[in-house]
């Protein structure tokens, strides 16, 4: 369990926060972190950075990062009848945005993504074809581009409008409610956010193991540049990179041949090796140690999929890496869902690598 409540999860992945338009989620991680950290800064690019003293001082640099960003649209133009046309920023695919809410700009504008009801399109191409992300629009109730033009501007974000919600059981929860160590929740932006939630949880801890430098980056869905430039920067020794990670399990997958890529409710996920990186194999043998003398479980994330901010730590500065993951299904769409208690194994095996990872990390030699 950490110290993480409802409330703040709920906020964090509420709040929208596209690439280079991630002001909104830092402003909120800035705030709740400050009374438990020594230094914070904000880097040129918009990276969020604090210094976090642990109960002793780490023998080593340890930077632990997680992304800010998420996938967003864009405003490219306002037509004459005031519909949005858009773009994408970072990867989405448009069978997932029809008839979707958005929230449009820092004013969080509502705004519907259109399209042609079943009625009078069912034979059309229209209705069986994949649409083009460039040929969608966003209604928001605006009669005419005056009226659309006064309220939004091209170049603006358009972000995914979808509340936190715990699944399962009839149960609400308040704000100030920690939250549950169990169940299932939906809401958008897992990818990151999980990543931050599990970062937080680490500087809202007051008797952390050892120091670390926080992260919070910018950037990563479009290149993972937030990640570049604070390597650049900060120079540490390890980076620990954190995600909300592809979780394909869906039905028939437990029983079927097949193999997802991560499984829900059987522990973060370690990366051994993804699309852009071969973790720091010392750093995944510690990993696996930690979790065998604490229980913790974990499962491995399937090889060669995606990539995470560790490869822009990793891949051109030549940094040791790990990743640990919180398995969400549905990453980049309008509703992932996840199982906390998942993020709490994930929030246990960070925390209790910390101690003895600068050891384990000089007691081997290169691969
Ligand atoms: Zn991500």
């Amino acid at each position: 369990m950490t110290a993480l409540t409802w409330g703040m999860l709920r906020q964090l992945t509420e709040t929208p926060a596209g690439p280079g338009d991630e002001g909104a989620v830092r402003d909120l991680i800035a705030r709740w972190i400050q009374p438990h950290v020594q230094a914070l800064r904000i880097d040129a690019l918009g990276n969020l950075i604090a210094e976090k003293k642990g109960v002793v001082a780490a023998p080593m640099h340890i930077a632990v990062a997680a992304h800010m960003d998420e996938v967003a649209l864009f405003i490219t133009e306002i037509d004459e009848e005031g519909f949005l046309h858009m773009a994408s920023s970072g990867g989405v695919n448009a069978r997932t945005l029809l008839g979707k809410s958005v929230q449009v700009g820092s004013d969080r504008l509502p705004g519907v993504i259109g399209w042609l009801p079943p009625h009078h399109a069912k034979n059309s191409d229209e209705f069986t074809k994949t649409p083009d992300v460039n040929d969608l629009v966003v209604d928001i109730g605006a009669d005419d581009a005056k009226a659309a033009k006064a309220k939004v501007k091209p170049g603006q974000r358009m972000i995914f409008d979808t509340p936190l919600r715990l699944l399962g059981p009839l149960q609400s929860l308040n704000d100030d409610d920690p939250l549950p160590a169990q169940g299932r929740i939906s809401g958008k932006a897992f990818d990151d956010r999980m990543g931050c939630a599990t970062l937080m949880s680490l500087l809202l801890d007051d008797a952390l193991p050892v120091d670390i430098t926080a992260v919070f980056t910018v950037q990563e869905e479009i290149g993972l540049r937030g990640a570049l430039a604070a390597g650049l920067g900060l120079q540490p020794d390890v980076v620990i990179a954190l995600e909300g990670t592809v979780c394909d399990d869906l039905p028939g997958s437990r029983h079927e041949k097949r193999f997802p890529t991560t499984r829900l409710g059987d522990g973060p996920a370690l990366t051994q090796r993804d699309g852009m990186v071969v973790v720091h194999p010392p750093l995944l043998q510690h990993f696996l140690r930690v979790a065998a003398a604490y229980h913790i479980p974990t499962q491995f994330k399937r090889p060669n999929i995606g990539g995470t901010d560790a490869a822009g730590f990793a891949r051109w500065l030549g940094m040791p890496t790990g990743i640990i993951s919180t398995p969400c299904r549905y990453i980049h769409g309008p509703a992932a869902v996840a199982e906390l208690s998942d993020f709490h194994a994930g929030v246990a095996l960070l925390r209790a690598s910390l101690p003895e990872l600068a050891s384990a990390l000089a007691s081997h030699s290169h691969p």
